[in-house]
């Protein structure tokens, strides 16, 4: 499965993320605090 890195502008936290929670992340936003993320914020792996 793929992997990606993405890191939060709003909060500062770094992350990885594989595609379901990268999928999630893009529909609700940083697990930490919610800001919403493009997918130009994830960096494969
Ligand atoms: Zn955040």
């Amino acid at each position: 499965m793929e992997k990606y890195l993405t890191s939060c502008p709003a909060c500062g936290r770094d992350f990885e993320a594989d595609e379901e929670m990268r999928a999630a992340t893009l529909e609700y936003g940083c697990p930490i605090c919610a800001t919403a993320l493009t997918p130009a914020a994830f960096t494969p792996q």
